[in-house]
């Protein structure tokens, strides 16, 4: 498409330069008002439903949350916090995190809390906004900096409502139902239910444990640093650096591992899951539930130090006969036992495909979003919708989501994006969206490539579109690198 030559001056935001809104106070949200002040972009407003900041961090409370990204590699490059307690973090700690960042860099005054963007509509070149507080906002360049997984899939299990204890989804903990001394049930074998496992198991009176699929385990070690050891890193962030640089060679290797289910670095996982499983796990029966029939890493890889451990304590029991129906006084499963409980936890996870949804979003012409997406998301390289002009996406469809940190990806798209929107801000165009023709080429390559994945080896998980192929980034992390560090201009409509 031809280039217009426009002269800066015509911008009908030039005075304070583009109004940028930025959806949700999460990882991604904080980091994009810091890099955009540091830009020199200082007309911008971030919108988060919630009264709180932290996104996953404020959302997940339940006992036993932790990242299974090492924490040092899962903080902002250019914040590295020497203080972090254990190798894997606890949640609260992480969320402890952001907030001390977003304050230090003063976002916390650009944030509208309890504001939820209901409609972004592109009319006459400029994103028309609407709030749930009845807000009309307009904006030139729109971030989604949504997150992935925030809309719980509340499983539809008969009965549940006639339960006489109490139940909830796991990212909806009910911190004044008591656990100590209860009888409690998860529903679920999911990264979520296996943490909720090893810190409940010793606390209730009894534990059960609904498996509908087994899960492979990774055994992984989460020990504490000492007060040497943070000392260490205060006084010398390089050291920080260092271990970063050391823990995304393991990232690498995962990320080359996961793209290909033939690779020798696979292999290598699939054997320390099994022997894991064969070395830990004593009682043949126990151990016979617990194997899973599909390839380790198929479903998201569960890291865990002691999961195996906890589900052979003796306040714990692994049931895998189906849930048949919820009664008033717990689970009946499909052999026909009642399995009572005082507290029934859905930990069955996220409707992994929403993204920026329910919010109505209309593009060029008033094209929708959700039918743009009906048969499933797609975006050029994660970040960029053809006929959305200006609207950019943090951890949007189809990224590594499965493969690296998150906040590494984040921060590469937004440096990406900042070179996009630098054209904007030359004055080289005002509108700007992925063409149809890359983003097609772009899904084409992606979605075959996928299917050479883990993910695509038999097995049911969020990574999976409806189709089937793995709705991930399939390619390794330096191809990822090489993406973010710089736009193919010929790949984007300029207007
Ligand atoms: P998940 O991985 O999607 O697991 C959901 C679990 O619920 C699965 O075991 C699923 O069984 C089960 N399930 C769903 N509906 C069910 C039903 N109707 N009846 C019985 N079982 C049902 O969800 P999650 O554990 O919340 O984790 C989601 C993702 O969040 C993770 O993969 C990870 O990316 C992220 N996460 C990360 C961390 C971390 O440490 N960084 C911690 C927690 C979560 P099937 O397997 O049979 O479908």
């Amino acid at each position: 498409m031809a280039e217009p030559n426009l002269n800066p001056q015509d911008l009908k935001h030039a005075p304070q330069g583009p109004r940028i809104v930025i959806i949700g106070a999460g990882m991604a949200g904080i980091l994009s008002a810091i890099k955009f002040r540091e830009a020199g972009y200082d007309n911008f407003v971030i919108y988060e439903k919630s009264d709180a900041l932290g996104g996953t961090w404020r959302a997940n409370t339940y006992p036993g949350l932790a990242c299974d990204v090492p924490a040092h590699s899962y903080t902002y490059s250019f914040e590295p916090n020497p203080d972090w307690s254990q190798v894997f973090a606890p949640g609260p700690e992480i969320r402890t995190y952001f907030e001390n960042v977003a304050q230090k860099y003063a976002v916390v005054d650009r944030v509208r809390f309890e504001e939820e963007i209901t409609a972004c509509e592109f009319i006459d070149g400029r994103w028309q906004i609407r709030t749930s507080q009845g807000r009309e906002d307009q904006a030139d360049i729109i971030i989604a900096a949504t997150g992935v997984l925030h809309h719980p899939n509340r499983a539809t299990i008969p009965g549940l409502d006639t339960f006489e204890g109490a139940h909830f989804h796991s990212a909806e903990w009910d911190h004044s139902v008591p656990l100590d001394g209860a009888r409690v049930g998860v529903v679920g074998t999911g990264s979520t239910a296996i943490q909720i496992t090893t810190a409940l198991v010793e606390r209730v009176a009894r534990y059960t444990l609904f498996q509908r699929t087994a899960q492979w385990v990774f055994k992984m070690e989460n020990d504490a640093y000492a007060a040497a050891e943070r000392a260490v890193f205060a006084n010398d962030l390089q050291k920080i650096y260092a271990l970063r640089e050391e823990q995304e060679g393991f990232f690498d290797n995962f990320s080359k591992a996961v793209i290909d289910s033939d690779s020798p670095e696979m292999r290598e996982i699939e054997a320390v899951c099994l022997a894991n499983l064969e070395e830990t796990v004593k009682d043949p029966a126990l151990r016979e539930k617990l194997r899973p029939d599909y390839r380790a890493a198929c479903k998201r890889l569960i890291l865990s130090p002691n999961f195996y451990e906890s589900i052979q304590h003796p306040n714990a029991e692994l049931v895998v006969s189906g849930i048949e129906t919820v009664e008033p006084k717990g689970v009946r499963t499909k052999d026909g036992k009642l399995h009572e409980l005082d507290v029934l936890v859905l930990a069955t996870g996220f409707r992994a495909n929403r993204f920026i949804r329910p919010t109505l979003v209309r593009g060029r012409g008033g094209v929708d979003l959700d039918d743009v997406w009906a048969d499933h998301p797609v975006a050029y390289l994660s970040i960029s919708i053809p006929e959305f002009p200006n609207f950019f996406m943090l951890n949007g469809p189809n990224g590594p989501v499965g493969n690296f940190s998150l906040i590494r990806i984040a921060e590469l798209q937004l440096g990406y994006i900042l070179q996009l929107m630098e054209r904007i801000r030359r004055g080289e165009c005002r509108e700007i969206s992925a063409s149809r023709p890359a983003t097609d080429d772009y899904e084409r390559s992606r979605a075959q490539a996928a299917k050479k994945s883990i993910w695509a080896t038999g097995c049911n998980s969020w990574y999976l579109d409806k189709h089937g192929v793995p709705a991930s980034w399939p390619w390794s992390q330096a191809h990822f690198d090489e993406e973010m560090a710089a736009p193919k201009l010929e790949a984007y409509d300029v207007a």
